[in-house]
Order: structure tokens, then C-alpha cells, then sequence
């Protein structure tokens, strides 16, 4: 087909913070038993204020750093009005026209770019299940912060999705904002979906938005839905309706929830119980001072000033705590290279759990233990061979694997004493060499 998705995601993230956005209950809501974390407050009872949450806001300002954003120093919360059970005020504290931060930009892997539009902050709803015939609603969610962070359309495929989805989780994990636990609801994606011809450069004049979809990998497949409806609708001369579309699990496809609410609907109006937002340049330096480094910047250290593999530099991006461990590692050792470190903790999850004097032990038991006599290796090598004629001959006649099973074959009769990479180069160099 001669179209292309136009793909722009809104991205509701639960910030790491002690307590919820506007009150002083407790955060750790997860698996707490349901209305046991809710006060006046968070219940939406008449009289109750609000008092926004420092931490939240430095949580997203952090954000805001990471992509290059701009930090308003001016900014309000406003009401957004809309009736829902799980919604007790009528209304969610939200941001309207002077959200935290704006513009800004990721680069992707590859070098694609997508654009920031703005990130915000609102409080999340409680939770609303339907048991047999009956619903049932849990306020522990409620007034929990949730940033909200929308992109530009730059998205063409799901791949630009899933390679931006994992670095935002990265970014997240890196700088403490949030655990990010998709399973958790930590970390949830809505997409605006609209489809083109490609080579036109104009945006569709229209979109449909695919929302409350609990995993990613039904998003992909719910946008993958769309792009053949919608190119169908458009293949018909029509303009697909704007409207907000669920996934159906169990048919395989989206399906209407309703037709889209505009700004206008939600009768904002700035939050009378609390007042502007006001920060100071300095305070917003001082907390720049404090933000970690992103996953890119850690990556291009394990590679040139340590020299990582590619592979363990992902182990490590990936696993925040075995990074920690092997800095601390590389602290403590005065002889042993940070390469050594790293391959031992990539390579042996055992070694992982030790402590650093066993670790230190343990490579350094291991070093003396490896053949270091270089003829009493090509000896055992030569062994091999002549027990092995047939794959040292495949070898010689250009066949790459036979040298692997050579090598092997060596680590079978040292007990896994020899350096690999010696005995490579000793194989190589006998090729075409005389055994004797
Ligand atoms: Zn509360």
C-alpha cells in the first residue's frame, strides 16, 4: 500500500515520590489493600485543599532536563471537568495553557528525532472494576501524580515507537523520576494515529486516538489494526471519523469508544485553591546540578574510556544494579581491569552475588589457573589436531566453525584452562605450518 502511519504519543508516567500529588497519603499504593490509602482530599470531599507535591514536580522537571526542554518558570494547574465514577471531584487537577515544561527532543538511535510538545503534571484517577455485574472502585489510585509527557506526530513506524518506548524507560530507570513498570501501570502509552500517502507533507486533518490499552504490545497490534483500516477508508475516497478507540482482545481489533472531546468540553479554568507556580531560575540550576547523567552519556563512557563490548554495555544500561555494583568494583580494584571486571559480571550471574574481596579472589584464582606456557599449549593443540584431522582439514580449506569445535576440543582436555583467544591465534598460526 502507498500510505504511512503518523504516529503521536502521550505518555502518562507515576513518578518515584513518598506521597500523592495534592495530599499526604502514602504513594505505595501497589497491592495495598483497595480505599485503604485515601484521605479528605484524594476522596474529593467538599472543603478539602490541595498542596501540590514538591518531589513530583522535581521528578518531571528532571524530565524536562533530559530532553532539552523548557523549563516554565511560570506555571499554574487548572481544572479539566469531566464526569466519572472513579473521578470523585468532577473534575482532575491538571494543566491547561502553562504546563511545567515545553519543546524539546529525543534522538533515536539511528539518528531519528522526535519532538517534545510538552510535559505536564495532573493527578491520576482511582480504579474502577467490574466484577460479575457489578463495579467496583478502588481510591487509591486517586490523586496519585502522573506526569504527562505528549509528542509531536513524528512517529512513521512501530519500530521508532518501540526504540523511543525503551529509551524513555531507560531515561526513567537513570535518573530515579520513576520505576516505569508497564505492569504496574507505572508507564502507560495512548497514541494518536492518522495515515497518509506517503510523500505528502502535510498532517492528516484528522486523528484517531487509541487509549486505555494496558500493554504495549496490544498497542502495536491495536496501530497495526488502524493503519489498515484507516488506509482502506482513505483507499475509499472517505476521511476516517475522529474518535477514540479501544483494543478488543479477543477479536483482534479496535473499536469505538467515543467520538473526541475538544478542549472546549472540559470547561478549564485555573485551579482557585492553588496558587501560580512561581521558580526561580536558581533553584531550577540547582536541580539541573543534580541529575544524573542519561543512558546515552553512560554508554559512551563504557565504551571509550573503558572499552565494553557492545553486549555488556547493554547488560549493564539494562540493569541499573549491576552497573552500580561494577563501578564499585572498579573503585576497589588497583590491579585488575575494568574489563576483566566487566566480563566476569556479564558472563556468570554467580559471580554477580558475591562480594568484592570473593570477586576479586575468584578472577584472580582463575588468572593463575589459565595456561600461560604457550608450548605446553601448542602441545595439548597439537594433540587435538592429530586426534581431530577432520575438522583441522575443513578449517584449512576455509570453514570458520571447525575452528570453534577445535577450540572446544582444547577446553575439554585443559578443563577449561586455556584463554580462548590464544588458542585461536595458535591454530591460525599453525595453518599451513608444519606440525612439527
Ligand atoms: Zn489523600
Amino acid at each position: 500500500m502507498n500510505y504511512e502511519l503518523v504516529i503521536g504519543l502521550e505518555v502518562h508516567i507515576q513518578p518515584n515520590t513518598k506521597s500523592k500529588m495534592f495530599c499526604s497519603c502514602s504513594a505505595d499504593i501497589f497491592a495495598a489493600k483497595p480505599n485503604s490509602h485515601t484521605c479528605p482530599t484524594c476522596l474529593g470531599l467538599p472543603g478539602a485543599l490541595p498542596v501540590p507535591n514538591k518531589m513530583a514536580i522535581e521528578q518531571l522537571i528532571k524530565l524536562g532536563f533530559a530532553f532539552g526542554c523548557n523549563i516554565n518558570l511560570n506555571s499554574k494547574f487548572d481544572r479539566k471537568h469531566y464526569y466519572y465514577p472513579d473521578l470523585p471531584k468532577g473534575y482532575q487537577i491538571s494543566q491547561y495553557d502553562k504546563p511545567f515544561c515545553v519543546g524539546g527532543k529525543v534522538v533515536l538511535e539511528g539518528g531519528k528525532e522526535i519532538r517534545i510538545t510538552r510535559i505536564h503534571m495532573e493527578e491520576d484517577t482511582g480504579k474502577l472494576s467490574h466484577v460479575e455485574n457489578k463495579t467496583l472502585v478502588d481510591y487509591n489510585r486517586s490523586g496519585m501524580p502522573l506526569i504527562e509527557l505528549v509528542t509531536e506526530p513524528d512517529f512513521k513506524s512501530l519500530q521508532d515507537l518501540d526504540i523511543f518506548t525503551r529509551e524513555l524507560r531507560l531515561i526513567l530507570r537513570h535518573l530515579n523520576i520513576s520505576d516505569a513498570d508497564m505492569e504496574k501501570g507505572q508507564l502507560r502509552l495512548e497514541a494518536n494515529v492518522s495515515v497518509r500517502k506517503i510523500g505528502e507533507v502535510n498532517l492528516p486533518n484528522y486523528k484517531v486516538e487509541l487509549k486505555n490499552i494496558n500493554s504495549f504490545k496490544f498497542m502495536l497490534k491495536a496501530i497495526e489494526f488502524e493503519f489498515k483500516r484507516q488506509s482502506e477508508i482513505l483507499e475509499s475516497g472517505k476521511t476516517p471519523a475522529q474518535e477514540t478507540r479501544g483494543w478488543n482482545e479477543n477479536k483482534n481489533e479496535t473499536f469505538l469508544q467515543r467520538t473526541k472531546e475538544t478542549a472546549d468540553d472540559y470547561r478549564y479554568f485555573p485551579e482557585p485553591d492553588i496558587p501560580p507556580i512561581l521558580l526561580k531560575q536558581s533553584y531550577v540550576d540547582s536541580l539541573a546540578k543534580c541529575v544524573d547523567d542519561l543512558p546515552i552519556i553512560k554508554r559512551e563512557r563504557l565504551k571509550n574510556e573503558l572499552g565494553l563490548s557492545e553486549h555488556e554495555i547493554n547488560v549493564f544500561i539494562n540493569d541499573l544494579g549491576l552497573l552500580k555494583h561494577f563501578y564499585e568494583l572498579i573503585k576497589l580494584s588497583e590491579i585488575v581491569n575494568a574489563k576483566d571486571i566487566a566480563k566476569k559480571l556479564v558472563n556468570s550471574k554467580e559471580s554477580q552475588k558475591l562480594s568484592a574481596q570473593e570477586f576479586f579472589d575468584l578472577l584472580k584464582n582463575e588468572k593463575s589457573s589459565v595456561i600461560t606456557n604457550i608450548d605446553e599449549l601448542k602441545e595439548i593443540i597439537k594433540t587435538v589436531i592429530t586426534e581431530n584431522q577432520k575438522a583441522y582439514e575443513d578449517f584449512k580449506n576455509g570453514n570458520e566453525n571447525s575452528i570453534q569445535f577445535l577450540v572446544g576440543q582444547v577446553m575439554k582436555k585443559t578443563k577449561g584452562k586455556a584463554d580462548a583467544g590464544v588458542v585461536i591465534n595458535i591454530i591460525k598460526g599453525l595453518n599451513g605450518n608444519s606440525l612439527n
